[in-house]
């Protein structure tokens, strides 16, 4: 097998484990550089991204390839030096490839399960569709992980494309929006990114609390924006929050966003679970009947994203056991690994997380801002919003009264450090191994 199948080949087999835009960002710009007896070389774009697949992906990527080469592998990550990258852009420059939107074709208007959660999202989707760039510009939705923000805003972008073939359309996570941006600097091609993004018709960007914190980012964006306003084209802005509750996000920006029409789409209600699971199966040829659906909405939660990776988990567990989808056989199957009660109980985790660090409790609930109680407060906010659930609220009266927005901002910073940083990812794993086995 030659490089470029080999690599097409591990594409084509790591995509179903990703989300599409993860899958974009991270590995489509990545090429396989080179193969030697037990070294396979990748060549990313840039830093950002290699740092990215050797934190996040090495597992993934490695075990792959030793499954493609039955072989074992290591891996070894290159930079693609800026020359190529800068005469590729060259070449691209009439026919920039990264323009050509790609829409998962997955998504749709018509696949989207309505219910009392989303219906108001839903009504202005139809609005936008009905007249783009005039109704609601932008439409910024907003609401937690898996609620289907995505889904809705490129089932808007695909309804537009089949109404009107020649319509550019850009959908952008807002990492890859960032990427760009960087890119540009690096090789100065500010005028590529200008032309790229300021030439849409419809600029669909997702998960845009990523851009808090970056202000060159976020300035460009400014300017985008308004040409794109100015010219009726709709834009669509997702967030797992609303402009208000992005810290680091510039008063302009935030204004300019509420100037549209900005809506959130809750966790669906039971019934709403229901019919989407419903249709989940429909989609792939799939049936379960209907008592063992509703104790899947039931006993899940609400999170769809991850309702329908437990659906298909159990689909395959009882096709592979050759099992009935009898309610028994279903309840056996769920909640196979419920989380251990000492990470569901406040007074334990904050004395696991003191322990570890060596720290009185009043320390670490108490005034003082020294440097060595940073991680751990934040540590405390994490698992106290993610294991137990609590509000931003009450982890702040824990915390001795902190502000709400302190707690936001502590507990997001070990949601992206546990990604990236292999250190805190030993922190974690210890401080929960210590509360399981306490
Ligand atoms: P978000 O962007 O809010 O995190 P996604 O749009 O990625 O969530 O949705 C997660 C999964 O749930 C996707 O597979 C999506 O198709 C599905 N989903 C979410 N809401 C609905 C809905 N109302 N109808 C059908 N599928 C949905
Ligand atoms: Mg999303």
């Amino acid at each position: 097998m030659d490089n470029l199948r080999l690599w097409h080949k591990f594409l084509e087999t790591i995509k179903p484990n990703l989300s599409s835009a993860n899958f974009k960002s991270w590995f489509l710009k990545t090429s396989l550089k080179g193969l030697t007896e037990n070294t396979v070389i990748l060549s990313t774009p840039n830093a950002f991204v290699k740092e990215t697949l050797s934190q996040k992906y090495l597992p993934l990527i490695r075990e792959t390839f030793e499954k493609l080469l039955d072989k074992k592998v290591s891996i070894e990550f290159i930079i693609k030096e800026t020359e190529q990258i800068q005469h590729e852009e060259e070449n691209d420059f009439f026919q920039p490839v990264q323009t050509k939107s790609f829409l998962n074709p997955k998504y749709t208007l018509e696949n989207f399960v309505v219910g009392p959660s989303n219906n108001v999202a839903y009504a202005a989707a139809q609005a936008v569709v009905q007249n783009p760039g005039t109704s609601y510009n932008p439409l910024f939705l907003y609401g937690g992980t898996g609620v289907g923000k995505t889904h809705l805003m490129i089932g808007i972008g695909n309804t537009l494309q089949a109404k009107n073939a020649r319509l550019k359309i850009i959908y952008c996570p807002s990492e890859t929006f960032m990427n760009d941006y960087v890119g540009a600097i690096q090789t100065r091609k500010m005028a590529d990114l200008r032309s790229k993004y300021r030439k849409a018709d419809i600029l669909l960007i997702d998960d845009i609390q990523f851009f808090s914190g970056r202000e060159g980012t976020q300035d460009e964006f400014f300017h985008t924006f308004n040409e794109l306003q100015s010219k009726n084209s709709q834009m669509i802005l997702t967030s797992d929050r609303s402009p208000h509750e992005i810290e680091k996000l510039e008063d302009r920006l935030k204004s300019r966003f509420a100037g549209g029409l900005m809506l959130d789409i809750q966790p669906p209600d039971f019934d709403t679970r229901v019919a989407i699971l419903q249709a989940k199966c429909l989609e792939r040829g799939e049936s379960l009947p209907e008592d063992v659906m509703e104790t899947l909405a039931a006993s899940l939660n609400s999170n769809i994203r991850e309702l329908e990776g437990e659906l298909m988990r159990i689909i395959q567990v009882l096709k592979l056991k050759n099992l009935q989808p009898t309610m028994e056989n279903i309840g056996s199957l769920l909640h196979q690994s419920p989380s251990p009660a000492a990470l569901k109980d406040p007074k334990k985790i904050l004395s696991g997380i003191c322990d570890y660090f060596d720290l009185p409790l009043k320390d670490l609930t108490g005034p003082r801002r020294q440097k060595e109680l940073v991680l751990p407060r934040h540590i405390a906010m994490y698992l106290l919003s993610e294991e137990v659930g609590l509000t931003v609220e009450k982890i702040g009266g824990m915390l001795g009264g902190r502000d709400h927005t302190t707690v936001m901002h502590g507990r997001d910073k070990i949601k992206q450090l546990v990604l990236m940083d292999r250190d805190v990812q030993k922190v974690m794993v210890e401080i929960r191994s210590r509360l399981i086995h306490k």
